[in-house]
């Protein structure tokens, strides 16, 4: 691995934006990243706008998410289409764009609702596809204007876990599985293609749990979905998983985990990939071993053409220390990390 992981940028970014908070001019980053998308290796640019932020977020917020680190309040209509703007004068066309609004595309405080379409507008004049974020409340509305860009639309929501508890309990997402299905199958009825995120290891799950939830999680959610993408939890700041981590109760999973997942998921028919933020990083999935390099890039290579045997290839002495691991935690009952393994 010679070059930054893009989305590890964003984090860097993130934190960079803290400091100029201020800003209100300028969109976050644009990257590009690599996936196996509409049925082949596909080269994907993401744009990163600064709006004010998941609704969510100024009422309480996930448990994970520090991404309003990326907002400012005062951020309205006019701040959104200049950087809109000033971003398509650089990258006007491609094949795929993301864009991501550290909340919902389709939050109509966050995005004036006309603006949103001018948006897709102006985007779909140079890009053949384009995938937005929302969480599921926004969908209905939408719903309506949204019909005639199906097939070059993807829509894609953070259900995180189909387990209730865990959303409730772990994630505090203040939606569920049953919110999801029903934007899932509304959107997918009028010919847009849905995108599903799950968080692999939410804060109170042993190792072991957080990898069948993530395994329960996909098979559940597939028939309702394109495209699955498993997120391994890694530490923003601000966040209470953060706190855990700082205080010793929380370890991001291990790179053998994630590895798991994708294997014992490969009977499903929807395309699954993990893009991990900060792999190998101890913010993110890692098995703390010289074999993390090794591992990120298989993982990533997986995701890039959905080829198992860059997976089935990864092997380590350290296959054993991640076992110990996780039978220790299965003794004692509760989620651990290595500190207090260490005590
Ligand atoms: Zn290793």
């Amino acid at each position: 691995m010679n070059k930054v992981d893009p989305q590890f940028s964003r984090e860097i970014a993130g934190i960079r934006n803290a400091i100029t908070r201020s800003n209100k001019t300028d969109y976050v980053t644009t990257y590009t990243e690599k996936e196996f998308f509409n049925g082949k290796t596909t080269v994907e640019r993401v744009l990163i706008m600064r709006t004010r932020g998941c609704s969510w977020s100024y009422h309480s917020g996930c448990s994970m998410c520090g991404y309003w680190d990326d907002t400012n309040p005062d951020i309205g209509k006019r701040e959104l289409e200049n950087q809109l703007t000033s971003f398509l004068r650089d990258y006007p066309n491609g094949e795929v764009l993301k864009i991501f609004t550290s909340g919902s595309f389709f939050d109509p405080i966050e995005i004036d609702p006309v603006l949103q379409f001018e948006i897709i507008e102006m985007v779909l004049r140079g890009y053949t596809n384009l995938i937005v974020e929302s969480r599921p409340e926004y969908i209905r509305k939408v719903l309506g204007n949204l019909k005639k860009y199906g097939g070059r639309i993807q829509v894609a929501m953070g259900l995180e876990s189909t387990d209730p508890s865990i959303l409730k309990n772990s994630v505090n997402k203040n939606y569920d599985f049953d919110d999801f299905k029903e934007a899932a199958s509304a959107l997918r009825e009028n010919g847009i293609s849905v995108r599903t995120y799950l968080l692999l290891k939410p804060p109170f799950l042993t190792e072991r749990e957080a990898i069948n939830d993530s395994i329960k999680s996909a098979r559940d959610l597939a028939p309702y979905s394109d495209f699955i993408s498993i997120n391994p939890m890694n530490i923003q700041r601000g966040t209470l998983v953060e706190k855990m981590y700082r205080e010793g109760n929380y370890r991001p999973p291990w790179l053998w985990s994630v590895v798991t997942v994708l294997q014992s998921l490969r009977d499903v028919e929807v395309p699954i990939v993990s893009l991990i933020t900060a792999s190998g990083k101890k913010r993110g999935a890692h098995n703390g071993h010289t074999c993390d390099r090794k591992f990120s890039e298989g993982i990533r290579n997986y995701s890039e053409t959905l080829d198992f045997s860059y997976l089935d290839g990864l092997k380590c002495d350290c296959k054993e220390t991640w076992k110990n691991f996780s039978e220790v935690e299965e003794e004692a009952g509760v989620a651990m990390s290595e500190v207090m393994l260490n005590d």
